[in-house]
């Protein structure tokens, strides 16, 4: 098959038929690139968990155009959740919340809850509108890639899988939505993302609980049992930029050929190393860290990320980039 890469209006129109006929195609977000379906259509559905090469036991997301949607999806949740959609959608949060009879089990693997979101990306909310149905989606990768953030990142793992991509070039977050389980008393962060717990606490001024190992085995997230976010070459987490280049050198001793991903503060700091910047900030350092995991790969075959912090988003991303390292510390 080939696959063809495509922007504008003509992209959009043509995805969304392809969509409607029970195809996939893959189309950008503010968070990664997404693979969509009729969430309404179970094969079409299937035919994304094919083109993945994922387990039908890990659900996946609903998307929709509009907020004013999400009734068409649930069968209700607890009204005071409403704050957290009038704070936080459109944009990158994902509700797990109880299904509506008419999502399959394809989509939610079983599950009486479904995962919603409303992007706010405007490419992909133009796409969405066109398709006219409810879009479940998962990234765009093979299973147990790094998630794409540029139609080029798509390609690679894509290629002659679909029809179509959906180019509306990088995406401005960088890593997946967080997703919150607000089925319960208290709402659980069961994957961290842009929107942090201590944003949603204080939209709701109460508990949220966090993303924990012990609180994750006990939540239905079937997802967070994969690997997720590898790249195909060895990855450490560095605790600081000495011990970075400590690495580094001694990599670069047994023949490999390494790279350090760090701040763009601490790049004066890294003596003759080579290096990817991940820019200034957090916003621009979770944006960049799944093209730096891309590029890292290509030119590098030991990628050594220093540690970015465990604080709000930083530490969003440090949950994806703890996954690509597989818990490896330096
Ligand atoms: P991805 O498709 O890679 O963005 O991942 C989607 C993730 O959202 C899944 O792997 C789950 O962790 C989570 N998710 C989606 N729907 C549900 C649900 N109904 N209950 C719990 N987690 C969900
Ligand atoms: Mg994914």
């Amino acid at each position: 098959m080939e696959t063809k890469i495509l922007s504008g209006q003509e992209a959009i129109k043509l995805g969304a038929e392809i969509v409607r006929a029970g195809g996939v195609v893959a189309f950008p977000t503010e968070t990664v690139y997404g693979l969509a379906a009729n969430a309404y259509n179970p094969d079409a559905v299937r035919a994304v968990f094919a083109a993945k090469g994922r387990p039908m036991d890990n659900p996946l997301i609903v998307h929709l155009a509009d907020k004013k949607l999400i009734h068409t999806v649930t069968s209700g949740f607890d009204e005071k959740y409403n704050a957290l959609i009038n704070a936080f959608m459109p944009g990158p949060l994902t509700l797990v919340v109880p299904r509506k009879d008419s999502i399959p089990d394809e989509v939610t693997a079983g599950l009486d809850t479904v995962g919603v979101r409303v992007p706010s990306d405007p490419v992909c909310s133009a796409f969405l509108a066109a398709c006219g149905v409810p879009v479940a989606a998962p990234s765009a990768n093979l299973s147990t890639r790094i998630s794409p953030t540029s139609a080029r990142h798509v390609y690679e793992d894509m290629k002659g899988r679909i029809p179509l991509i959906i180019d509306g070039g990088e995406s401005i977050v960088g890593i997946e939505s967080t997703v919150l389980d607000i089925t319960g008393e208290t709402p659980v962060v069961l994957r961290p993302g842009a929107v942090t717990a201590e944003m949603i606490a204080s939209v709701l001024g109460g508990d949220v609980k966090l993303h924990s190992g012990k609180v994750l085995a006990a939540a239905p997230a079937p997802g967070m049992k994969y690997k997720h976010y590898a790249p195909s070459c060895e990855c450490v987490v560095a605790n600081d930029i000495a011990s970075a280049v400590e690495c580094y050198v001694k990599e670069q001793k047994a023949g490999k050929t390494p790279v350090i991903l760090c701040r763009g503060e601490h790049t004066g700091e890294l003596g003759g190393c080579r290096f990817i910047d991940l820019g200034r900030g957090d916003a621009e350092v979770c944006r960049n860290i799944y093209s730096a995991l891309h590029k890292g790969e290509k030119i590098a075959d030991f990628i050594i990320c220093e540690d970015l912090g465990a604080q709000g988003v930083a530490a969003s991303v440090m949950n994806r980039v703890n996954k690509a390292a597989g818990g490896k510390r330096v």
